[in-house]
């Protein structure tokens, strides 16, 4: 086991240019795809094996990524079939094209039950306006008038807006199983937090992470209005300890954001502290009743843009209902219909 305590290197700083692969260990290719977002891009891995190739992530849907993937699947991926479509979680920006390669290559989704049932069921849930579940979990957020009024007037980020249709039918990952592709045997371990059942697949020298494990930013925990309870810290802190476990000095880390990078141990170290510290400043801030939106200030530190209060706010969620989980702090309902936290 790696024990952490040791410093991250980064031995692939410059990531391939767009539409090119850029070989990170022996068989693993690295490509990049843009993003149209702050988080600008997100990585994708593609296993080389005698069978043909295994896709791992695959980016958000749009005219343009299908360009993108029909020239790689002609360009780097060409003269083998591809063999499987691996989904590390159910966020758009890694399954957005998982529906199109399956209809262009014939192979097969690999993902987590729940990571399936999610991206499909969300697939099938487009609507023109917020649902009033949605529109009571701003509320109850304590999200500003102004920007709830503009919300409800407007068509929500739908999840099918940047999702290719997920097709029925898929090959179930789950915790321990272990897969041979390219020479090596990757053992899949299940993660929480960023996303239910989070697969990240384990071999000897380089592993697949995800948005589990993330160099340079902290994965976003946030609370949704389809699990308005849940406890994403407490999840992901779980998660966490639990894949410390399996980390080895001088193992290659390809994460879903940033570049690859080496210790992986160190860096769930850093995370676990960080979100720590977090929550103390968090409880020690609510000695004053506030709600969600009130507490990016003592979370985050930094201003929150617009481009990312969504993201902000749901994950402020998620820290407020671990310290409620955990009995530090109790809720009231303001007349607004905000809760308001405050420590006990
Ligand atoms: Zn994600
Ligand atoms: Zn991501």
């Amino acid at each position: 086991m790696d024990a952490g305590g040791g410093v991250l290197t980064f031995p692939f700083p410059d990531p391939p240019p767009a539409g090119r692969v850029l070989e990170v260990a022996p068989g693993v290719l690295w490509l990049r795809l843009p993003l149209p977002m702050k988080l600008n891009h997100v990585n994708v891995f593609l296993l080389d094996d005698a069978e043909g190739w295994t896709i791992v992530d695959t980016g958000m849907h749009s005219r343009r990524m299908e360009t993108v993937w029909a020239e790689v699947l002609a360009g780097p991926l060409a003269g083998k079939p591809v063999a499987r479509i691996v989904l590390t979680h159910h966020h758009p920006d890694h399954v957005g094209m998982a529906g199109w390669l399956t209809r262009e290559t014939g192979a097969k989704i690999w993902a987590t039950r729940t990571a399936w049932l999610f991206a499909r069921m969300l697939t099938l849930d487009g609507h023109p306006r917020p649902t009033a579940a949605a529109v009571a979990f701003y509320t109850a957020a304590g999200m500003a008038p102004d920007l709830l009024e503009a919300r409800r007037a407007a068509r929500p980020m739908n999840f099918c807006d940047s999702v290719y249709p997920i097709p029925l039918g898929f090959h179930r990952l789950q915790e321990g199983m272990e897969i041979a592709i390219g020479g090596r045997l990757w053992r899949v371990h299940i993660g929480h937090g960023h996303a239910p059942e989070h697969a990240t697949l384990w071999a000897d020298d380089v592993v697949l992470v995800g948005d589990q494990i993330l160099p340079g930013i902290s994965s976003n925990l946030g609370v949704y209005p389809t699990e308005p309870e849940a406890d994403t810290v407490g999840d992901w802190l779980e998660s966490c300890l639990r894949l410390q476990a399996h980390a080895q000095p001088g193992q290659l880390a390809l994460p879903g954001h940033n570049t690859p990078f080496r210790g992986i141990a160190t860096r769930l170290d850093q995370l676990i502290d960080n979100h720590h510290t977090a929550l103390t400043r968090l409880l020690d801030a609510l000695r004053v009743p506030r709600t969600a939106a009130d507490c990016f200030e003592p979370l985050y530190r930094r201003r929150i843009g617009s481009g990312e209060y969504g993201l902000a706010l749901a994950e402020a969620v998620g820290h407020l209902n671990h310290l409620h989980q955990a009995g530090k702090i109790a809720r009231t309902r303001r007349e607004d219909g905000a809760w308001l936290w405050s420590r006990n």
